[in-house]
């Protein structure tokens, strides 16, 4: 559990922002120009993968065994959410955020 919580500190946060960089999310492991990020969630600070709109984002382009040890850790609480489809986990998503406003760019 302290290894899941300790990886949640790995999630890509606002002011890492780097509009040069790259981008990979833990759940689709898409790898994307930070520029593709459109939303930010828990008052703007925290990005959400424009892929699969799920908030479990991090900075460039990690090692993919690092990824799959992360995701292991991440998504073991909530079995079967790594087979979400992009509409399940946005509904997902959507449960778990607090209503905050669109902050654009
Ligand atoms: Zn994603």
């Amino acid at each position: 559990m302290s290894d899941a919580l300790d990886n949640l500190h790995v999630l890509y946060r606002r002011h890492q922002y780097d509009p040069d960089g790259e981008a990979t999310c833990l759940k689709c492991r898409a790898t994307y120009p930070t520029r593709a990020i459109r939303k930010w969630i828990d008052g703007g600070t925290t990005a959400v993968c424009p892929r699969c709109r799920l908030d479990f984002v991090v900075p460039g382009r990690p090692d993919p065994a690092w990824v799959e040890r992360v995701r292991e850790d991440i998504f073991a609480p909530f079995p079967g959410m790594a087979k979400l489809t992009p509409e399940e986990a946005a509904a997902f998503t959507e449960a778990l955020s607090r209503p905050v406003p669109e902050d654009g760019e």
